[in-house]
């Protein structure tokens, strides 16, 4: 048994050479594609009830070689290796670029944009001087960015992580809680000041057609979210059908398939330009 127990870790070492070698390899690929600018935010509509657009979901994207590398595949990667300092500050700052292009069409003055910021981020000190001072250079109004966290961000109560947040929150960014009901966190964390809204996970919006709980946990969490004067947009929305349900149980803001995929920010434009905002 000793033997085999032995031979069974030998036997795996080569495989796991090559992981630690593919992964150092992507890294390295990443560190080069932020040096070289050749990242890109995608952008994707965010609708209120009445059909409107109010802002957008901010999403990284990176084309390695022709071929499109998924961010579930390189966020990993950056958030180990510390890559993700650099890159969190370059999303932020093409965010405010984007933002304050866009804010000058016509009846998009106060379209907001939403941002997605690992856990990770938080731990750093400086994170909230550098994001505010990013937003002064673009002169765009804090209200007008929103940043989105996940509930890991709220498991520690780490004196940095919460001190960046209220900072944050304090100079008049928003903060979202994004992948709502999947993390392990508990409830308390949602009567911190700090936060402002709620995203449905996508996992639950798509079942409540067929899924008696995924419907509950909708229900529940809209009902939730009221009581605490929190808003709530419901992620991957993608049929009429889903649609109508979340407007029955009182959902105000939706973002999927159904109303536009993520685009490049020149198509998101034209889009604003042609439809108009709110
Ligand atoms: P997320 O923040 O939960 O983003 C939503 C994901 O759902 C996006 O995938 C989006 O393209 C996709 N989606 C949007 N509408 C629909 C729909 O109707 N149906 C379905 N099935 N999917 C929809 P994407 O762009 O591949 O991003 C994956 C994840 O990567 C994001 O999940 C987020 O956690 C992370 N990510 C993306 N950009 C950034 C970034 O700039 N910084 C950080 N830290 N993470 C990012
Ligand atoms: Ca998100
Ligand atoms: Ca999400
Ligand atoms: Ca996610």
């Amino acid at each position: 048994a000793k033997d085999g127990g032995r031979n069974a870790v030998r036997f795996f070492v080569p495989e796991m050479q090559a992981a630690i070698e593919a992964r150092l390899i992507l890294e390295q690929q990443l560190r080069y594609a932020l040096e070289r600018n050749e990242l890109e935010l995608h952008l994707q509509p965010q609708f209120d009830a009445r059909g409107a657009v109010f802002g957008a979901e901010a999403l990284l994207r990176w084309r390695r070689d022709g071929d499109w590398i998924p961010p579930s595949e390189f966020i990993p990667v950056a958030e180990e290796s510390g890559l993700i300092y650099p890159l969190g500050d370059w999303v932020v700052d093409e965010a405010c670029r984007l933002l304050a292009d866009l804010c000058k069409l016509p009846g998009c003055a106060s379209l907001v944009l939403a941002v997605n910021v690992s856990t990770r981020q938080f731990t750093r000190v400086g994170f909230a001087d550098t994001v505010i001072a990013t937003l002064e250079r673009h002169r765009i109004p804090t209200g007008q960015l929103e940043l989105e966290v996940t509930e890991s961000l709220f498991i520690n109560e780490l004196g940095t992580t919460q001190d960046c947040m209220e900072q944050l929150h304090a100079a008049g960014l928003r903060f979202t809680i994004d992948d709502f009901g999947t993390g392990y966190s508990s409830l308390r964390y949602l009567q911190t000041l700090a936060v402002d809204s709620l995203k449905i996970d996508k996992s639950f919006v798509r079942g409540v057609i067929e899924n008696h709980s995924d419907a509950s946990i909708v229900r529940a969490t809209l009902s939730m979210a009221q009581a605490l004067k929190l808003t709530v947009l419901a992620e991957g929305v993608e049929s009429e059908d889903i649609r109508e349900f979340l407007v029955a149980c009182g959902c105000r803001r939706f973002q999927g398939y159904l109303f536009g995929r993520p685009v490049p920010a020149s198509a998101f434009r034209q889009q604003l330009l042609s439809s108009g905002v709110s």
